[in-house]
């Protein structure tokens, strides 16, 4: 198949690249790179054995997906492209529901133009909200805490609206939990712009000596430690999740919802205490305040991604914590080197 990747710059979409050429399948990026770096491209060559086409573009102006999608014929979409900071959602959501719900929209009229009808959407597991229980199953409650949240299940409804309406289009939207790690070769991996906001490239930039300590927010949460628990999972089986999702939206019709996690949670500490043991350093660390909007303890039942799409996460934490620093130790200032 041919792929078109919204947003194949960034991290995810530049770690499912690779898997997708490495399944057989040819790749197109299209990012504005307002969130990524155009080094990412030589790198992708570098991995992929392959030139990956790239389109410079808003992938919510209409008239440039048109022109891309007229000379390409793509049979499917992975549509990673948008803004994902939770705290800058609060501040400027206009800015959030503008350039997440325009591009999805713009992908929806250009792909029915098109006649191309598979659509994978970076969805998260973020739209499970305040969990009443864990671990989240893809049939919950949904409701969100903040903007970039809601643009991620407006889209869901959106696409699931749009499946229902034309009977040809396929849509899969996948529930990311925390992904972390890198390329195990190190030459891809993420490089977020100015202080991190998540807890691994804050670590690895504690580690790399760029910042003094990680702040721990908060030890008074209802879970093992106290510190929050999360679902952590390798970005490389995340991005096989793609290659499978693709695969069955081509089978399949209508609209299917899967979480993409392990299973299993670690807390804030757990994941202190991993990377200081596989990689043989010390992490220093103090105890803050909760941090406003976070939630204690979130994980993936992950029974029917295994189930339906064959899909498991075959990494564990320790590849996680080593690969995520041979990417930051390798690369101390990202891709800017
Ligand atoms: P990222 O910022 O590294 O990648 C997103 C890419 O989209 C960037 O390269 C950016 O330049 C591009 N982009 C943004 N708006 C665009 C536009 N209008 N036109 C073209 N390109 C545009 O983020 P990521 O971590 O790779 O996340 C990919 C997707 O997965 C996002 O939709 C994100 O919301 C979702 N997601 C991420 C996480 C996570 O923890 N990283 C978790 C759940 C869901
Ligand atoms: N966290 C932390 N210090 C940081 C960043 C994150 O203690 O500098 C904690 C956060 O409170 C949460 C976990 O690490 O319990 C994962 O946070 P992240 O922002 O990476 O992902 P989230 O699950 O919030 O999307």
């Amino acid at each position: 198949m041919k792929i078109l990747l919204t947003g194949g710059a960034g991290y995810i979409g530049s770690h499912t690249c690779v898997e997708i050429v490495q399944a057989g399948h040819d790749a197109v990026i299209a990012d504005d790179l307002s969130n990524s770096k155009p080094a990412v491209l030589e790198r992708l060559k570098e991995l992929t054995g392959k030139d990956i086409p790239f389109y410079q573009i808003d992938v919510a102006d209409k008239e440039k997906v048109d022109e891309m999608f007229a000379k390409e014929h793509f049979d499917a979409v992975i549509h990673f492209a948008g803004y994902k900071a939770v705290g800058e959602s609060v501040t400027k959501p206009l800015m959030y529901y503008r350039n997440n719900i325009d591009t999805a929209l713009t992908l929806l009229e250009v792909m029915e133009k098109y006649d191309v009808n598979n659509f994978v959407f970076s969805s998260s597991a973020t739209v499970y909200g305040v969990p009443e229980t864990v671990p989240l199953v893809e049939g919950m409650k949904t409701g969100c805490t903040n903007p970039y949240g809601w643009t991620k299940l407006m889209i869901e409804q959106i696409l699931t609206d749009a499946s229902a309406a034309n009977k040809n289009l396929s849509v899969v939207l996948l529930r990311y939990f925390n992904p972390i790690g890198a390329h195990p070769s190190g030459r891809i991996g993420e490089d977020p712009n100015g202080i991190p906001n998540n807890l691994l490239p804050y670590i690895t930039q504690v580690a790399i000596g760029k910042l003094p300590q990680l702040g721990v927010f908060g030890n008074d949460y209802p879970t093992h430690d106290g510190t929050g628990v999360r679902d952590y999972i390798h970005v490389v089986d995340l991005a096989k999740g793609h290659v499978k999702a693709i695969e069955y939206a081509d089978e399949h019709k209508g609209t299917e919802v899967f979480n993409l996690g392990t299973g299993t949670g670690y807390s804030v500490l757990d994941i202190v205490n991993a990377f200081e043991k596989a990689n043989d350093l010390k992490i220093p660390y103090v105890i803050k305040p909760r941090r406003s909007g976070d939630v204690a303890e979130m994980y993936a039942d992950p029974k029917k991604a295994k189930e339906v799409l064959n899909w498991v996460a075959e990494k564990n934490l320790v590849d996680m914590c080593q690969d995520s620093w041979r990417w930051q130790s390798n690369n101390p200032k990202g891709y800017d080197e």
